[in-house]
């Protein structure tokens, strides 16, 4: 994916971080914007509760991709900062979202993150994040 899509769809990721009214818990925002084979944007934040039923970010946003129908997905793009900070900062996805994108996305999905002030995108497979991933499916 060329250098222009990627920061696409990193600042589409940053939009939705910065309109995150949820995160009331850790007062950190993470920002999602998941991009399917079709070339649909679908974007989602973190979103917290009192409890412990928090939900993150690359699950809000791949839940609401599903839900409309959508399950072929090619990449997504995940960052996070502190609400009263300006700059975002290196964020990759929890152990529980990992797991949770390996049942749903290929191998070679792509996450990318950003960190404003190195000025650099990380690109990382599924498969790098998580090898050897829990599956009863012997096609996995
Ligand atoms: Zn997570």
């Amino acid at each position: 994916m060329n250098e222009n899509l990627k920061m696409r769809l990193i600042n589409d990721a940053k939009d939705i971080a910065n309109e995150n009214f949820c995160c009331t818990s850790s007062n950190f925002t993470v920002g999602v914007a998941l991009l399917t084979t079709d070339g649909k944007v679908y974007k989602g934040f973190n979103i917290e509760n009192d409890g412990i039923q928090s939900i993150c970010a690359e699950r809000v946003t791949i839940c609401k991709a599903l839900s409309e129908g959508n399950k072929d997905f090619k990449c997504l793009a995940v960052v996070g900062k502190k609400l009263d900070e300006e700059k975002f900062t290196k964020t990759l996805p929890c152990g529980y979202c990992r797991q949770f994108m390996s049942q749903y996305c290929p191998k070679d999905f792509v996450i990318y993150t950003y960190d404003d002030e190195s000025e650099e995108i990380y690109e990382y497979t599924l498969e790098e994040l998580l090898p050897e991933s829990f599956s009863y499916k012997k096609d996995k």
